[in-house]
């Protein structure tokens, strides 16, 4: 998507910390990073949101899963423990209509329901 700031930063186009990729995924810093650990982990093919996969995205589902792991073990997270959130749409927050997973830690983080 010509326009989408994610897009721009998986074709290079805007810098961006990065600390894990592939041929699928990505993840970089958080811009405004809310906890020590703030990254972010999108797929490289310009999806809204979530809801968007489904089963053809078997590949891509397996390496979003992947990077999680791959994240919390290399800022160190995976030891002390650490959130995964995507938000969907306007009433969850989502500021970025590109699917991305946050991964919060390295401080001890509120309960969050809502
Ligand atoms: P959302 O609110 O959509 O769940 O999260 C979007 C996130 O993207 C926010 O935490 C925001 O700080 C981050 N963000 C927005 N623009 C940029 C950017 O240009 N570079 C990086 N690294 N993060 C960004
Ligand atoms: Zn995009």
């Amino acid at each position: 998507m010509e326009s989408c700031v994610f897009c721009k930063i998986v074709r290079r186009e805007l810098p961006s910390t990065i600390l894990y990729e592939n041929e699928h995924v990505m993840a970089f810093e958080d811009i405004a990073k809310m906890a020590p650990t703030h990254v972010l982990i999108i797929p490289k093919t310009h999806l809204q949101s979530v809801v968007e996969l489904d089963s053809a995205d078997g590949t891509l589902l397996t390496a979003l899963q992947e990077a999680v792991v791959a994240v919390a073990k290399i800022t160190g997270v995976y030891e002390t423990g650490f959130r995964v959130i995507t938000n969907v749409g306007e009433e969850a927050g989502q500021t970025v209509f590109h699917l991305h997973y946050h991964i919060l830690g390295g401080r001890k983080l509120e309960v969050l329901l809502g």
